[in-house]
Order: C-alpha cells, then structure tokens, then sequence
C-alpha cells in the first residue's frame, strides 16, 4: 500500500504558480491581470489569450514584460504539454528577469515540469536553487510554493525524511490556506508512505477540518484520502472506510479524474484487506474502467494503488485469470516505480554534489575575488606608500641640501677661520704648515726651489707695554700687511706665533730668499706709526732657509731658519741671516 502517490502534479503547477500575482504591472503593456485570471479559471481561454499575445507585435513593451509573457507562454506550453517549448521559455525567464519573483516563479515551474516528465535530475537542480540567498528577501507566501514542489519531488523519489524537513519549514502561520492545506496534503502523503509524521495523525485530521472550512476542497479531498490510507496501516480499517465513504460524494461532485481515480483505488484496496466481498466487487467493477484513463497514464502510484486493489479483489472474488493481470500489471508497474524512485533519489545526490560543488566553486571564486581585491588595495597602499616614500624622500633630500648648504657655509667660515689668521688676514700656523707640507711633498720630484723664511718683530713686548695691546695689534696687522705686499702670488705667508711669521717662495734659492726677506725687512721697517698717536720704530729679524739647502722637511727648515732668526737677534736684530750650510 506504500505506493500511492501524488496524481495532481499538473493540477499543482496550475495552482502554485497561479497564486502569485505580481501587483504593479504596467497596464498599457501587458495586461498581467487578465492573464493570471484567465489561467487559473479557463485553461483554454488562458491558451487562446497567450497564443494571440505572442501573434501580436510587442513593440514598445519594455524588456521585463516580453520576459513575463515569456513566463506565461511557457505556462501554456506546460498545459499543452509542449515540455520541450516550456522549458526553453522558462529558461529564458530565469535568465533575463530583472523581476526575483518572476524567476522564482519559473524556477517552480521548472521544477514542476522536470519532476513530471521524470527528469528528476533536472527537477532537483533547479530545486536546489530555491535556497539561494537572493531569494531569500521574497514573500513567504512564494517561498512556500518552492518548498511545496521540491518537498512533493522529494516525496516522489521516495526521499521522505528530505520531504519532511521541507514541509517542517513552511511558515504555516504565514501563509495563505491554499499553501497550508498543500502542505497538509504532503503531510498526509508523507505520513502514509513512511509513517514520518510531521505532527501526530490527530493536528492532521483537525487541520484538515479547517481546510475544508476554509473551502481548499480539492486539498482537503486528497488529504482525507492520505488519512484513510494511514488509519488502514494502522490496522484501522473501519475508520478509513467510514472516511472514504463519509466524503464519496463530494469526490464524485468535484469530478476531477486523477481524485477519482485515485479515491476509488484507495477505497478498493481497502475494502479488499477488509475482505468484504459484497461492496468488494462493486467497487472493483466500479474502478476496473478507470484503469484506462489518463489519471494512470499520468501517474505510476495512482495505476499501482488501482492494479493491487484489483489484483486483490479478483482473487478474493475467485477470478483467477484477472487476478493474475493485474498482478502482471502491478509488478511491471511497481518496477517501473522503483526504477523511477531509485533514479529519482540518484539524481537527487547527484544534484547535490553538483550544487555543492558549484558552491564551493562560487565560494572559490569569491576568494579570488577577495584575493584581488585584496592585491589592488595592497597595491594601491604600494602606491600610496611609494608616493609617501617619494615625499619623504623628497624632504629628507631637501633638508639634507639645506644641512648641507648650511654646513658648507659654516664650512667656508670654520675654513677661513682655520685658513686665515684673524687679526693679520695671513695664513694659520696649521694652514701655513699644511701648505709647506704640500709643497715639500710635490717639490722634490720636480727638484723645485724652495725658501723659507722666519721673521719676528723686534722688542714687541715693548710695543705692547708701551702703547698698549691694540697699538700692538695694530703693529701685528701692518707688518703682516707689508710683509705680504713684498710677496708673489705663488708664495704664502703664515702667522705662527704671537709676532712671529713664516714665508714660503716658490722657486726661489738661498740668495732669492735672502733677497726677498731683505725686501719684507725693509718694507716693515718703512712702517709709519702716526695712525696709532705713537712714533716708534718697527722691526723684525729673520732668519733663512731653503730646502734645497737644507732638504725637503719641514722640521728641518723651521729649526734651521729659526736658528738663522736667533742669530739675527744676536746680531743686534733687524736684520736678515741665512745660516750657512756648513754652520748646521
Ligand atoms: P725680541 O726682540 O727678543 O723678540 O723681544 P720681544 O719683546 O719681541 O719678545 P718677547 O717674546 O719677549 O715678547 C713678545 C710679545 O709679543 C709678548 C706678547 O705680549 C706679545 N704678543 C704676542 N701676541 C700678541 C698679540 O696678538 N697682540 C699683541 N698686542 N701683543 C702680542
Ligand atoms: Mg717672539
Ligand atoms: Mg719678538
């Protein structure tokens, strides 16, 4: 009896999809109104109205209604069981509509129309699309709808405890009675074909009370039918019979062939484990004719439920040879629905591989994603970083020129300081004597002449003591001054002591330098002391010396001229004294 099944896949599509209207279309293009009203009450006038909608020309219709009509065309082709033209029109939709219930609506359709044509992989593909996060913002109302067929191709694979995971996640409390009694009716189904209940037998029988209050027939019907098949598992014959028999009449009154069908089946099948023969072959002889309809054909449950009732009854009536058909008949079909359940649930794992692959290729996608965006920030910090480093750069090379700058200014002080003597204007002792020491060590190679010469002024002490320091200083600067003035450009001249001086000549032997320091005596000696208030006489000695004499040292020619200078001393001062060779 497990077999049963649902006979009003079509019927359902019918009414899922024709639940939701979309409410703001714009009127002077399609008419969405019309269309929905025609398909839910006149199936033939709702194909009429569509053929001629696509005959007409939609010029001046914006993209979203074509995509509408698209949906709508594929909802006639679905009728007209154009599966193939259906498909390809509810692709469309999917893929062009801007409009998420619109998509959602096809994707139910899609649905739908795979499970009943048994392309179950297909159906559960596009099921499994239902989770999707875009779509998680829409109207329960229409998320309920992808539930209901996803929970309905679940239950036909045989897939029953994933059916009622489903159905336990319709918001019953927000829906319309339409979608609760649906659900009410996989329930029931549910419950007969696996004994899983999703609430106890009792909330379904009372529920589907307030179904049929609430004037869901058709649903209510078919959930009655699932009752009565659950009170039969449970042995409660007599409460399924009393049900079926109760709401026969409204069956009949309804005249929808796969309830019908389907009724009569249940009702055989039933009166057959009671084995009352008397309303037995009525019944039977009653369904018999019904096995050649389209409620059959259409559905693999439906004939088994049919051929196993009448197998049943045919052998309690004694008719051996129609018990033995429907038998063949029952097991043909119940392989036929075994492949069909085994393939089902196949495709179903397989659809959610693929899905779970193509998320995990999505998630992957998004980590590269992420990844590059990653790598452009980094790469825009890169460049802002590289900008700051510029300016920094930039800066610390400026400051540094500035220091610099700077350093070289106070450098060409701090040198003229070191290079000049203050008060005379002449070289530095240090500086002199970094010069000599130059000439020293480019002279001897060239075999160049050169003199030196010492001088210091005459009782200068006295200067001091008698005229006071500044008329000293004053005396220093003249004589530095005269001193130079006898001078070439190429000679030098160093202060280096307190009224001591140093000269160097370039090429320049004993008698030159001789010369020139007589030319310096004189020029001191010539110095007038008028400007001080004071007349006295200045003078200096000197002393001589050359390295060509005396060799290129510079120790040597001090000690030597400086000898030569104590002699001039001795000698009575202002006076000029080479040492003689042979005296050193
Ligand atoms: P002599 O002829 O033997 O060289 O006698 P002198 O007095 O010149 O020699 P002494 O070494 O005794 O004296 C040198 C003086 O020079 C002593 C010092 O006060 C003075 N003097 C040294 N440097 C300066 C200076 O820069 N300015 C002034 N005004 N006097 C200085
Ligand atoms: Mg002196
Ligand atoms: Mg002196």
């Amino acid at each position: 009896m497990k077999n049963w099944l649902p006979w009003f896949e079509l019927l359902l599509i019918a009414i899922l999809t024709g639940i939701f209207v979309p409410s703001a279309m714009a009127a002077n293009s399609l008419d969405v109104d019309t269309i929905e009203s025609l398909f839910t009450s006149n199936t033939k006038a709702f194909i009429e109205h569509v053929d001629k909608l696509t005959a007409e020309p939609t010029l001046g219709w914006s993209a979203q209604d074509k995509i509408t009509l698209a949906f709508y065309v594929g909802r006639a082709a679905i009728l007209r069981s154009d599966y193939v033209a259906a498909e390809s029109s509810l692709i469309k939709v999917l893929d062009l509509s801007e409009d998420l219930t619109l998509k959602y609506r096809a994707v139910v359709s899609l649905v739908n129309l795979h499970q009943h044509t048994g392309n179950f992989y297909k159906a559960f593909s596009y099921g499994l699309q239902f989770s999707d996060e875009k779509y998680a913002a829409l109207e329960d109302e229409l998320k309920a709808s992808g539930l209901i067929v996803m929970a309905l191709a679940l239950m036909d694979s045989g897939l029953y405890d994933e059916s009622a995971n489903l159905v336990r996640k319709i918001p019953l409390e927000k829906v319309s009675a339409r979608v609760r009694c649906t659900a009410l009716f996989l329930t029931g189904q549910i419950a007969y074909k696996s004994g899983i209940f999703v609430k106890p037998l009792g909330q379904i029988k009372a529920d589907n009370k307030q179904c049929a209050a609430a004037n869901q027939i058709l649903y209510s019907l078919l959930t009655d039918s699932a009752i009565s098949l659950v009170h039969s598992n449970q042995g409660d014959v007599e409460q399924a019979l009393q049900l079926l028999r109760e709401k026969n009449a409204q069956v009949e009154q309804l005249g929808y062939e796969n309830l019908t069908v389907g009724w009569q089946a249940v009702l055989v099948n039933i009166l057959a484990s009671k084995k009352d023969l008397s309303s037995l072959e009525t019944e039977a002889r009653k369904l018999e004719p019904l096995t050649h309809s389209k409620a059959i054909e259409n559905s693999l449950e439906v004939a088994l439920l049919a051929y196993q009732g009448l197998a049943a009854s045919y052998k309690l009536l004694g008719d051996q040879p129609k018990a033995m058909h429907y038998l063949e008949l029952y097991q043909q079909t119940y392989q036929k629905a075994n492949n069909r359940q085994m393939t089902a649930a196949l495709a179903y794992y397989a659809a959610l591989m693929q899905a779970a692959e193509r998320k995990q290729e999505i998630s992957l996608l998004n980590q590269q994603t992420r990844q590059l965006q990653l790598e452009n920030e980094l790469a825009k910090a890169e460049t802002v970083n590289n900008r700051l480093y510029l300016l920094v750069a930039v800066t610390v090379l400026l400051l540094l020129m500035t220091v610099l700058y700077r350093t070289h200014r106070s450098g060409v002080k701090l040198k003229e300081r070191v290079t000049f003597d203050k008060l005379t204007r002449v070289f530095s002792r240090d500086h002199f004597e970094d010069v000599l020491a130059t000439c020293l060590t480019v002279a001897p190679g060239q075999q160049q002449k050169l003199g030196f010469v010492l001088f210091d002024l005459d009782h200068f002490k006295q200067v001091n003591d008698s005229y006071g320091h500044q008329t000293g200083d004053w005396v220093l600067q003249q004589a530095a001054n005269a001193a130079q003035q006898c001078l070439r450009k190429s000679d030098a001249i160093g202060r280096i002591g307190g009224e001591e001086f140093a000269i160097l000549l370039q090429d320049c032997d004993l008698d030159m330098s001789r010369a020139l320091a007589e030319s310096v005596r004189l020029a001191i000696a010539d110095i007038d002391t008028t400007p001080t208030g004071h007349k006295f006489a200045v003078t200096a000695s000197f002393g001589v010396s050359t390295a060509q004499d005396y060799g290129y040292n510079a120790r040597k020619l001090f000690s030597v001229a400086d000898e030569a200078l104590y002699q001039a001393k001795q000698q009575g001062r202002n006076k000029v004294m080479p040492l003689e060779p042979q005296q050193v």
